[in-house]
């Protein structure tokens, strides 16, 4: 072992040294979400002083927002009877459904608050920030209420384990998580085979992505929305083709690390595609809106009025920072976040069009 092995090294190569080496889908598993030494089980990951800031962590003006959003969205779908879930995916610290929530109350909306987290840590603090509320704990989407549902996944998707495969001259083989020669240290390296069912073609070198569980917790929540109702709102960075780059990354302290160094302690991540979602989500009934952009969501919404109103009330240094935060939330450079994060709907085919999202494609 060298001097940086972590106890989830240990417990990689042991499972390498048995079986072989492991799919992306399995090493992501493991280093994020392994119960006691997984990255997302062992602290909170966001802000200042974390790994990465997310757009809720930037301003309460995204979840101010995205609830109103929800509670025209939920306003929609009233059914007599059936009261209607409100649920957030990986809420992180609570903050953009606290915001969200400042806006739902003041629209009068009526509903359950249900949250999947998986990080007792997240759990916690979430707990915490929505006392008021008393949301319900799922660890998964499979365990959450037969009714009518209006989920909300920030920065989600990205983190959910995913395999890949590497186009050779044999086709495309599934890249690996294996041990080095000395069998001390990870190293990536290819199946020998390649996948029967991979036909696509593509240029020697190019790699593919497939999002095994992103896609699916979309089959699990599109058959529930398909069948009693509502709308699912992702917001991710990632394109609506899935390209043929290698979009997996480490991110520990704001800067890119070596997502095979010191396994559990860094930020894992794919880029997300969209286009891949959609289709999933379409094949269980249901219509898809977007993905747009998150400037022209946000804009769409309203953010610049918003914007207005809080600076109205603010100190000049308080009125800077607003539309800082309002400027870096929807910067259209293609690397700012405006560009880069996507936002995509998919909602029962029967619902009127959605607010600031386009028309169903
Ligand atoms: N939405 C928040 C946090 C994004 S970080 C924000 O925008 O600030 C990703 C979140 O997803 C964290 O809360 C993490 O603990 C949670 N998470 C990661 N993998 C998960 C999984 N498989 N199931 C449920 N939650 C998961």
């Amino acid at each position: 072992m060298t001097a940086e092995a972590t106890p989830l090294l240990q417990i990689l190569v042991r499972e390498i040294r048995a079986d072989g080496p492991i799919g992306l889908d399995r090493y992501m598993a493991l280093c994020l979400g392994h119960p006691q030494h997984g990255y997302y089980a062992t602290r909170d990951p966001l802000g200042r002083s974390g790994d990465f800031v997310t757009a809720p962590e930037i301003s309460q003006m995204f979840g101010e927002l995205i609830g109103a959003w929800a509670a025209a969205v939920l306003s929609m779908m009233a059914t007599p009877g059936d009261r209607p879930c409100l649920v957030e995916l990986g809420p992180g610290r609570g903050t953009l459904m606290a915001d969200a929530l400042r806006a739902l109350r003041a629209a009068g909306a009526d509903f359950d608050l249900h949250l999947v987290e998986t990080s007792p840590v997240l759990r916690r603090i979430q707990a915490d920030r929505l006392a008021g509320i008393a949301p319900t704990f799922h660890d998964s989407v499979a365990s959450l209420p037969d009714a009518p549902l209006l989920v909300i996944a920030n920065e989600f998707f990205d983190a959910l384990p995913a395999r890949q495969f590497v186009r050779t001259e044999r086709g495309w083989c599934e890249r690996r998580v294996g041990l080095t020669a000395e069998g001390d240290a990870l190293a990536f390296g290819l199946d020998p085979e390649p996948d029967p069912r991979l036909t696509a073609p593509g240029p020697v070198g190019a790699v593919l992505t497939l999002p095994s569980q992103g896609l699916a917790v979309m089959r699990d929540l599109g058959r529930r929305l398909a069948a009693k109702g509502g709308a699912l709102l992702a917001i991710d960075y990632g394109g609506d083709q899935p390209g043929f780059g290698d979009t997996f990354q480490a991110v520990a302290g704001h800067r890119y690390a070596d997502p095979l160094n010191q396994p559990g302690e860094a930020d894992l991540t794919l880029h997300v595609d969209f286009g891949a979602l959609a289709r999933a989500a379409r094949a269980e009934g249901l219509a898809v809106l977007g993905p747009t952009t998150q400037h022209d969501f946000l804009l769409g919404l309203g953010l610049a009025a918003r914007a207005e109103r809080l600076k109205a009330r603010a100190t000049p240094d308080q009125a800077r920072a607003i539309e800082a935060a309002a400027e870096r939330l929807t910067d259209p450079d293609p690397r700012g976040m405006g560009a880069l994060f996507k936002v995509l709907c998919a909602c029962h085919p029967a619902l009127p069009p959605l607010p600031a999202l386009p028309p169903p494609a």
